[in-house]
């Protein structure tokens, strides 16, 4: 007779990794069941987040930009370097490392807390019942009275360019080039193609980006992502908008990518070719036919705002549901979806979820951007802080970007904040707990910041939201 749990989680991802521990942590007997072979053919804990996504792509960001300023801002502080080189075996071998002790951590996390670990594939066969296959093929049904499933996401893939192995890849294969490829073809300007392309464009490819829409970054505050485009261009990358991709050719070792715009057709040839066009939900075969369960029609998990699916007892969290597609999203909704199995009260601001880019400088927001306050009718006030006119920035030798915030132009309150500069991901906490706790611009303007920080920033474009920035010749008529 297999165990019975009070909550069975499906998926170690940051989604389910969180729920099970917070779970377990409020004194519910919880297993978590996970199907990722890893490296070493065994199961692994951590999701896309761990194994392919979050941490590998910030590894090798951090070494590619480590890289760049060892060989082109070294100088300019008075440190000789001399001949710069890349090892890219060993900077990969790096990130194999990391993600490694960051995986096998989350199996010690579960031992420490009483999780139990279940290898293999789960599935909902009814309420209060979930059936895992081991590797072997031997399906095991164990009862519980709660079940989360936080299976995650997989790549979107496109007809035009079906991948081939090292040479058409998905963002899985763009994290494993053993070499700098020297024409490198990224389709899709999003997320990840700036981030990934970013880490090749450092280490010396020629790297061309194409993307259907007309717009870049269209979620992001228009002013901020103008100025990010402007500075991604002058690294060097080639980002061509309005660029539909019609087809490809692999010939030998190379990739012809066939696109239309508006002058016209057009054909280019790369060494790699990156397909980043998105996610989708990674449902199938998670609930058994007829459970209950309901998807919508783009294979999402359909929920509440606290995460219940359409059986009762069943949750659903993270990338398979609706939402952003975000480590910490689903980690929250996570600890919401354990709070309320635990019989507590919980909720998510969805509102107040930021979001990062991780080129150089960093792009980051959360809430309203300034063109989405207008399109919906509201009246706002905004004020902006270039950090060219900061002096940790220029000791930083970081003074590009801008930090900007968005506030009801009644209320005072902050709508939104939008930053492109060094550690923009970090500063932006601040702009969700603004959001978070209701603030208005004043109370930002009113705070005491250390100095000399990039978070000045943030003051300044608070201060300037009545025209009182103290560093910068105010447009504004002070009151
Ligand atoms: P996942 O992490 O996808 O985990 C789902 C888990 O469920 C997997 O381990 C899967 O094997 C398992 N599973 C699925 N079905 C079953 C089954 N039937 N039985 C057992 N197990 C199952 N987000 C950020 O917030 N910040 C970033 O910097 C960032 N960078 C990214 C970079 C890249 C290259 C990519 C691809 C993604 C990145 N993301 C980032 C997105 C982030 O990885 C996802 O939003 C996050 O992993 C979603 O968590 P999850 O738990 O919902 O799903
Ligand atoms: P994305 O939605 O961010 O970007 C995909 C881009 O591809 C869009 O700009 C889209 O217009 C374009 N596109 C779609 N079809 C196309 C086509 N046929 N030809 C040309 N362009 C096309 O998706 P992504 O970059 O693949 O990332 C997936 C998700 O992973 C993101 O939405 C994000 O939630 C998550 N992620 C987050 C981070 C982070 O938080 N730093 C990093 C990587 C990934």
């Amino acid at each position: 007779m297999a165990d019975k749990f009070d909550v069975i989680v499906i998926g170690a991802g940051p989604g389910g990794y969180v729920a099970a521990i917070r779970a377990a942590q409020l004194g519910l007997k919880t297993a978590c069941v996970e199907k990722w072979i890893g490296k070493e053919g065994k199961v692994v804990h951590g999701g896309t987040c761990l194994n392919v996504g979050c941490i590998p792509s910030k590894a090798l960001l951090e070494a590619s930009h480590k890289f760049v300023e060892a060989k082109h801002d070294f100088d300019d502080m008075g440190i000789q370097a001399g001949d710069v080189s890349m090892d890219v075996k060993k900077m990969m071998a790096r990130k194999d490392t990391i993600v490694k002790n960051l995986t096998g951590g989350i199996s010690g996390l579960f031992k420490a807390n009483g999780v139990t670990a279940i290898d293999g594939t789960g599935k909902v066969l009814s309420k209060g019942q979930v059936e895992v296959t081991d590797q072997d093929g031997k399906a095991t049904t164990y009862d519980a009275d709660s079940i989360v499933i936080a299976a995650g996401s997989v790549p979107v893939e496109i007809p035009p360019t079906p991948l081939k192995e090292g040479l058409v890849v998905d963002s899985t294969g763009a994290l494993e080039f053993q070499e700098t490829p020297k024409r490198l073809g990224v389709i899709g300007a999003g997320v990840i193609g700036l981030e990934l392309g970013s880490v090749w464009n450092r280490l010396g490819s020629e790297v061309t980006m194409l993307e259907a829409m007309d717009d870049f970054l269209p979620m992001v505050d228009t002013a901020i992502a103008k100025e990010t485009q402007k500075l991604l261009k002058k690294q060097g990358l080639d980002i061509k908008l309005g660029a539909r991709v019609t087809g490809s050719e692999v010939k030998g070792e190379e990739v012809v990518v066939k696109y239309t715009d508006a002058k016209g057709e057009q054909e280019m040839t790369f060494d790699k070719l990156i397909v980043c066009v998105g996610r989708k939900p990674y449902t199938k075969g998670v609930v058994a036919d007829g459970a209950g369960v309901e998807l919508d029609e783009r294979g999402f998990i359909q929920v509440d705002d606290q995460c219940r699916t359409s059986l009762p007892g069943v949750f659903a969290i993270g990338d398979c549901v609706r939402g952003q597609m975000l480590a910490h999203k689903a980690s929250e909704e996570g600890i919401m979806v354990a709070d309320i199995i635990a019989g507590h009260k919980a909720e998510m601001n969805y509102d107040a979820i930021p979001c990062v880019i991780y080129t150089f400088p960093e792009v980051a927001w959360v809430g309203l951007n300034e063109q989405d306050a207008k399109a919906k009718g509201i009246e706002v006030k905004t004020g902006a802080f270039p950090f060219a006119a900061s002096g940790r920035a220029m000791a930083n030798n970081a003074t590009e970007g801008q930090a900007k915030i968005i506030a009801d132009a009644e209320t005072d309150r902050v709508l939104g904040m939008h930053i492109v500069g060094q550690h923009a991901g970090e500063m932006i906490a601040q702009g969700v707990i603004a959001l978070e706790f209701g603030s208005s611009a004043e109370d930002l303007a009113l705070t005491c910041y250390a100095h000399p920080t990039m978070s000045e920033a943030v003051h300044e474009a608070a201060l300037a939201v009545e025209g009182h920035a103290i560093h910068m010749a105010n447009r504004k008529k002070k009151k």
